[in-house]
């Protein structure tokens, strides 16, 4: 993958001006409001100082666009990628997600055996850069990240990508917490305001449920709410979790040891709720957080999170890879959740490129029964708009004036009368050919460049 693609940094043809006409077969304008958009054929999105200035039919061209350089490109052009859940400090893991496991708890103990053996931070910043630029390369424009060691953020400002590099605590017990953990953390949360205030660029991972004590998790929620910053946290990866927050039960905590017996969980004996309504309990849930995995949460927890406003990041590959049961995508979509898509990272999945999860997610759908015509038009969605959603953006993840010009072509051409949003999820994966961020290209596949 990574031989075939060119970076704009290192391709003197691709630092052009940020106004310019993209053309392609087809394009995907993907409606940020109630009504629909459909898909245009021989469409075109004319791009004005980095921003979308009028997207429509290229026959219908504005005359006042037709000055502008045009790119003409085969295939579908939509709404740059939106990863909804990713660690790419975690790239260099990848023999890790080519392995196959029996549960999360499996799973788990290996990763810890990689993760030790990490021995220069440095590696997180190499690691992540490199994740960022396989992300780059398949069309991903914007990013829900988590950075778990320092040396892995920034990346996403470095390379133009846009997102929130959410900042991860995980292992606190209260104890360890008001030991120094808290101070710690706080110090690297406000490292940054500046940016933090302009680009709305950092957020807050409180890792789990079952990795902090719910009074740290409540404790770092408000630390975000009270810096206007957007919460991230993983609820209902492991088969067992659920039955940690009703009862106690010790299994999913096997990782952290003898200091398993110090989580208030497990001293208190759980506290009878569900996996949602103990998020909820402890302040996890609200419009501006969102949940990656959400595979075991019942039709009850379900409801609870849409009640709230709470969006969740489904991510099929890595959930196989980990032996996982699959996410209820079929469940999601009929009970009307607005979803996102993550890759995870590689040390749980086989790549960084979100139309592979597209792809899983649709064929998951149909063997769950869902057999409404609209599945592939909302998984483009999901993988475009419902990203940018989590991320609290309205600027990204659709294609129309005034938001910013964050594309992608992918080189994928329909059959007969296929629909494209039907060509792009089922076969769209490895075919990104441009990435564009605030109007510049930013990935070109090589062999269009020469
Ligand atoms: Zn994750």
């Amino acid at each position: 993958m990574s031989a075939r693609g060119t970076e704009a940094a290192q391709d003197p043809a691709a630092s052009m001006e940020p106004s310019a006409v993209f053309t392609a077969d087809w394009v995907l304008p993907v409606s940020a409001g109630s009504a629909a958009a459909p898909a245009i054929r021989h469409g075109a999105v004319a791009v004005r100082d980095g921003r979308i200035a009028w997207v429509g039919r290229l026959d219908a061209l504005p005359a006042e666009y037709a000055g502008l350089p045009v790119e003409a490109h085969a295939g579908i052009l939509t709404p740059g990628l939106v990863n909804g859940h990713t660690h790419l400090q975690y790239t260099g893991f990848a023999e890790l997600g080519r392995g196959s496991y029996g549960s999360f708890e499996h799973w788990s103990e290996e990763f810890e055996v990689f993760y030790q053996a990490v021995q220069d931070p440095a590696e997180w910043g190499h690691a992540a850069r490199e994740g960022a630029l396989l992300a780059l390369r398949s069309g991903t424009t914007a990013l829900a990240e988590i950075v778990t060691d320092p040396p892995a953020r920034g990346v996403l400002e470095e390379l133009g990508l846009q997102g929130v590099e959410y900042l991860e605590a995980i292992g606190e017990t209260e104890r360890r917490w008001g030991a120094g953990g808290r101070d710690a953390f706080i110090a690297w949360l406000d490292e940054d305001r500046g940016d933090a205030v302009a680009g709305a660029r950092v957020g807050v991972s409180p890792h789990a449920p079952y990795s902090l004590d719910g009074e740290v998790i409540r404790d770092l929620t408000r630390l975000a709410r009270d810096r206007g910053m957007r919460i991230h946290s993983h609820v209902g990866e492991s088969a067992v979790e659920a039955t940690l927050y009703a009862h106690g039960n010790r299994e999913v905590l096997e990782i952290y040891g003898d200091m398993r017996d110090e989580f208030a969980l497990i001293r208190s004996g759980g506290t009878g709720l569900s996996t949602a309504r103990y998020a909820e309990s402890i302040d996890l849930l609200g419009t501006d957080a969102h949940l990656a995995h959400a595979i075991y949460l019942d039709r009850d927890d379900r409801d609870l999170l849409r009640e709230r406003g709470t969006r969740v990041s489904l991510c099929p590959r890595s959930n196989r890879v980990i032996g996982l049961e699959a996410p209820p995508i079929a469940a999601y979509l009929r009970e009307g959740h607005e979803i996102a898509i993550g890759t995870d990272s590689l040390s749980s999945s086989p790549s960084l490129d979100l139309l592979g999860d597209v792809a899983a997610l649709a064929s998951l759908a149909r063997e769950q029964g869902y057999a409404d015509a609209d599945l592939h038009e909302r998984l483009v969605r999901a993988a475009t708009l419902g990203g940018a959603g989590v991320l609290g953006r309205d600027d990204i993840g659709a294609l129309a004036p005034g938001m910013r010009a964050d594309l992608a072509v992918f080189e994928v051409m329909t059959v007969g009368d296929e629909a494209p949003e039907h060509a792009l999820v089922e076969r769209g994966e490895g075919s990104c050919s441009l990435t564009v961020i605030g109007g510049r290209v930013r990935h070109r596949r090589a062999e269009q460049a020469a």
